[in-house]
């Protein structure tokens, strides 16, 4: 069983990579900020959500049991506004957004968390409103214009997260028109007064709705109880989201809200945050429909250690899609081979190489989860596993290292993925590339011409060329 006492992360607050500590010795209670559910997410995202995901996997791999929340904010001035477009109720509109996210989710292999809460469930809307009561009561939320508002100077440890100076934040307060009451720009809404045409709840202090940070305090307390284990988001949510959080919850509980902060850098696209309003997004469905693997999106999108940035482009998940089926093809042949010789991938004896390439990759997933350091193990194993395999007697070497690929895509799951299409909707799926070019090959070596042409021109037609040379044939997506 792996050690768990050895694995660090960069903890936001604080700033430093040290031992993740959680209250519990085999459990870790994690929060995500889900998505705003007023349009498809983009795989900007989804990086965020895939960081998450290889999190939670590694901390199950580490022998954790994991209890995750992830939220959905279905309640806020884009949905409202979205809803009201389309002439739908504000939960029918949410709702779809909500679908189309598992859907993509799912489609990368993410896996599910325990509680999907949404801002305006019942039972979190009344949480959030007795968390506003008890502020109100400790004085450090007051009232102006019928809405509710954090005082942010009532709270000394303010900036602990973000380490913004007061300036900055003063700077980055934006001051929205409808709450020009409040004593002090930098405070923070916690409840909307009623407006028309907008959804509303009847309050004790006034009938309205959540402002945004408000949920997640709400909902973290309230599923993973105060001083929970570990809170995740992509980088732009520590100011001001995350430091509202914190003030809130730990003005209202008197409690650390949160042991560990964890956030992940942004997916940019010419050197630009993928972002809805820049308009510079791809949706996981668009990539599948022009053909590319979920795997791939899923490899591209782990491949880079979750605190650099990551630049998109489809060169990059064209190579993924290379180094995916390099590996498949491989794990493959092996177990064929292991079959051959009556032997099974199961019971395979790691070698001794095998096992210390294990303990290289758990020690970069240990190093703050450096997921480029750990993946050069995947293909360190498979240059050994190819070579087993080539050479005589090799076929239980082979199914050794295979099993230690297979260990470590415990934690990756973008190995031997389900081509995904069913969750993506109904559109063909990515071809076996490897298994048609075997079959041409062998058409061309039986001189089944016709055969074999009619796999280059099926290919062709979806954009994949082949191109043969005297070390065999390789394929290339047609550039457009
Ligand atoms: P939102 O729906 O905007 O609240 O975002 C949902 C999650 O995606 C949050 O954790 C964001 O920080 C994260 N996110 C948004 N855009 C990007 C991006 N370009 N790269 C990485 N994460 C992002
Ligand atoms: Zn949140």
């Amino acid at each position: 069983m792996p050690d768990k006492s050895t694995l660090r992360l960069r903890n936001t607050l604080g700033g430093r990579v040290e031992p993740f500590q959680p209250g519990s010795a085999d459990e870790v209670r994690m929060y995500t900020c889900g998505l705003t559910v007023y349009a498809r997410g983009h795989i900007g995202n989804f990086r965020t959500f895939v960081a998450q995901d290889i999190l939670r996997r590694y901390l199950r791999f580490k022998g954790y049991r994991v209890l995750q929340a992830m939220n959905f904010t279905d309640v806020d001035d884009k949905t409202i506004r979205g809803a009201a477009e389309a002439g739908e109720p504000l939960r029918d509109y949410t709702t779809r957004y909500i679908e189309e996210f598992f859907d993509d989710a799912d489609a990368l292999g993410i896996e599910r968390a325990e509680h999907y809460p949404r801002a305006t469930d019942q039972e979190y809307v009344e949480a959030m409103i007795r968390l506003v009561e008890r502020l109100l009561e400790n004085g450090i939320a007051y009232e102006a214009g019928g809405s509710i508002y954090f005082r942010v100077t009532g709270f000394p440890r303010y900036g602990q997260l973000s380490g913004a100076a007061a300036s900055d934040r003063l700077a980055g307060a934006r001051v929205d028109s409808d709450e020009y009451d409040k004593e002090d720009a930098q405070d923070f809404v916690l409840w909307k007064a009623a407006k028309d045409g907008e959804p509303v709840w009847e309050a004790p202090f006034g009938p309205g709705r959540p402002g945004w940070h408000l949920e997640c305090s709400a909902m973290g307390l309230e599923l993973l109880g105060s001083g929970f284990d570990l809170h995740c988001g992509g980088v732009d949510l520590v100011f001001p989201h995350h430091e509202n959080e914190i003030a809130q919850s730990e003005a209202a509980t008197g409690e650390p809200f949160v042991r560990h902060w964890f956030h992940c850098e942004h997916l940019l696209v010419d050197g630009r945050k993928m972002s809805k309003s820049l308009g510079n997004q791809f949706t996981v469905r668009e990539l599948l429909e022009e053909g590319f693997a979920p795997a791939a999106i899923r490899h591209l999108l782990a491949s880079v250690h979750y605190r650099q940035q990551l630049n998109f482009t489809k060169a990059g998940l064209r190579q993924a899609e290379v180094a995916i089926s390099r590996v498949d093809e491989f794990l493959r042949r092996s177990d064929e081979a292991a079959a051959r010789s009556g032997a099974s991938s199961d019971d395979a004896e790691l070698p001794a190489e095998a096992v210390a390439a294990l303990v290289r990759f758990e020690e970069a997933l240990d190093d703050d989860l450096n997921t480029s350091k750990a993946l050069a193990e995947v293909f360190i194993a498979l240059k050994e596993g190819n070579r087993a395999l080539h050479s005589p007697e090799g076929a239980v070497e082979a199914a050794g290292w295979a099993a230690a690929i297979r260990r470590m895509n415990s934690v990756f799951g973008s190995f031997e993925m389900s081509p995904g299409q069913e969750s993506a909707g109904d559109m063909e799926g990515p071809p076996d590339l490897e298994a048609l070019i075997r079959e041409r090959q062998e058409a061309r070596e039986r001189r089944d011409f016709a055969r074999a042409d009619e796999i280059r021109d099926g290919l062709a037609a979806r954009g994949i060329l082949l191109e043969d040379s005297s070390s065999g044939t390789i394929w290339r997506r047609r550039e457009d």
